[in-house]
């Protein structure tokens, strides 16, 4: 039987390992910390059983992975929840923009705007499930549904800043680029729009849910899976060069570029360890994780049923701290995003005591304190929250890079979304996963379709490596 090494166990690790070891290759996963899971993982931080999420929080990208569908994680435990409130954008009048699964009932409460935000989302959505296969994968193919892409793909071309420019109210404008803003990317730049148009087409199609027991229930499911097919998974081995891995077939690297280039060094061919020494990171994140007695006080209501709540006021503010992030400045106030994912998985909770996640964009490699602009951005939007506050667990720009290397200076994208990496992922060409040796395969979210929980960058890859290896 051939044999496989997967170096890194998070989302798109563990779904190559899943593809290889169903091809029949005998899989082993190293994995440098304690515990698997990447980005998806989850634990106590604060108050004994008020369960956190330590990256990744909300799953409309995993739930319709066309690859974690296929899985039934379910048989291994993983079961999805649903707040009532998908997202909830807060303005200083009290006011919000409001999103819910339904387009229609988001356009509903989006008045005047409503008409816009049916345009944009109403037949994407509905079309979504058949286009996921050709937006999870590289661009440059030729696209199975070309009219559903290209209903999708227009408007993602433009800039965010341009896109708002179509909607009147504060509202609609700040709902939508506060999800553009996921991007970590300045919002009045080219394609700008993209990220946000697939969060947020992914959202009416799935919901923004939550995985029920923590976002680590999704990488445990996966491990189980690997399981069952025969691969093994080994924590604490951190890879450091090409002598610390065993022999193999196929070798798939769920790492930042720079620690491919570093690790696999003189065997990259010298355009390609170019290409990865020069790739860039962007913006970087700043969290705190919150025990907050009673939950978030928020001043709009509908903030109280939401899983996440966007903070930055206007677009226009969004995208001037956007631009100063990406500029190396912290703003006074930076975009904050919060994580209400109790309210749909009440389990997370002890008591009235409730886990409420946060996160600031900060500039790349960030080595001040965010923790009192984030509180104060929340106590913003929600007067009395400072007083709820039980106790709080910190990780800045910094500390993310040592949590997990592939967070280079907090930046948890795995790479700056410009234009090029954006469409191409670490270099230009139309093999993503190749890195240039025989055997080996990059598979971590610098490569398309790029970051989120979806495992669908490790899918592919390993597709790629089957395909070479001329099995599939
Ligand atoms: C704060 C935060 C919030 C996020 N929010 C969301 C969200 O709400 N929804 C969403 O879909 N996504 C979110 N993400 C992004 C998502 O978590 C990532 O895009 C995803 O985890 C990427 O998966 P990956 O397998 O490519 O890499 P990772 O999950 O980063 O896994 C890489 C693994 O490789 C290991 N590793 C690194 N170097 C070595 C080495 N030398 N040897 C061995 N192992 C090594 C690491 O320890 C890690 O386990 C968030 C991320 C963060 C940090």
């Amino acid at each position: 039987m051939s044999t496989a090494v997967v170096v890194g166990g998070g989302p798109n690790g563990l779904a190559a390992a899943i593809v290889l070891a169903r091809a029949g290759l005998d899989v082993t996963v190293l994995e440098a910390a304690d515990e698997i899971g990447g980005g998806a993982r989850s634990g106590e931080a604060i108050v004994p059983g008020l369960l956190h999420d330590h990256c990744s929080a909300i799953h409309p990208m995993a739930v319709g992975s066309p690859f974690l569908r296929g899985l039934d994680l379910e048989r291994y435990g993983l079961s999805w929840a649903w707040p009532e409130v998908d997202c909830a954008h807060p303005l200083d009048d009290g006011t919000a923009g409001v999103l819910l699964r339904s387009v229609a009932e988001t356009a509903a409460g989006l008045g005047g705007d409503g008409r816009v935000w049916r345009l944009l989302f109403e037949r994407t959505a509905a079309g979504y499930e058949r286009m996921s296969g050709d937006i999870m994968r590289p661009l440059l193919r030729v696209p199975r549904h070309p009219v559903s892409l290209a209903r999708f793909g227009v408007p993602a071309l433009v800039p965010a800043a341009l896109l708002a420019g179509l909607f009147r109210t504060e509202q609609a404008r700040g709902l939508f680029g506060g999800v553009a803003a996921h991007a970590f990317h300045p919002l009045h730049r080219p394609l700008s729009a993209s990220i946000g148009l697939g969060i947020l087409t992914a959202g009416h199609t799935y919901g923004w849910a939550v995985a029920a027991g923590g976002s680590r229930r999704i990488t445990e499911a996966m491990a189980a899976a690997l399981g069952d097919l025969g691969g093994k998974i080994e924590t604490g081995v951190r890879v450091r060069s090409l002598s610390d891995l065993p022999t193999a077939a196929v070798t798939m690297w769920d790492l930042a570029p720079t620690a491919v280039a570093e690790v696999v060094g003189e065997r990259l061919p010298p355009r390609i360890r170019r290409a990865y020494d020069r790739f860039r990171y962007g913006p970087g994140a700043y969290k705190v994780d919150f025990a907050v007695h009673d939950g978030v006080p928020w001043t709009a209501r509908a903030a109280r049923r939401a899983g996440t709540v966007h903070l930055g006021g206007t677009f226009a503010e969004v995208a001037a701290t956007e631009r100063d992030i990406h500029r190396g400045r912290m703003p006074e106030r930076p975009f904050v995003l919060v994580g209400q994912q109790y309210l749909a998985d009440p389990q997370r909770s002890v008591g009235d005591i409730h886990p409420i996640w946060a996160y600031a964009h900060v500039p790349h490699g960030y080595r001040g304190d965010a923790t009192a602009a984030i509180t104060a951005q929340i106590e913003r939007f929600a007067p009395g929250f400072r007083d709820r506050i039980v106790g709080t667990s910190v990780r800045s720009a910094a500390e993310f890079a040592e949590y997990n290397p592939n967070y280079v200076g907090g930046n948890i994208m795995t790479g700056a979304k410009d234009i090029p990496q954006l469409l191409f992922g670490p270099r230009v060409t139309l093999q993503p996963y190749d890195v240039g040796v025989p055997g080996h395969y990059l598979c971590s979210a610098a490569t398309p379709p790029g970051p989120g929980a979806h495992g669908m960058c490790g899918a592919n890859a390993a597709q790629r490596a089957l395909r070479r290896a001329g099995v599939g």
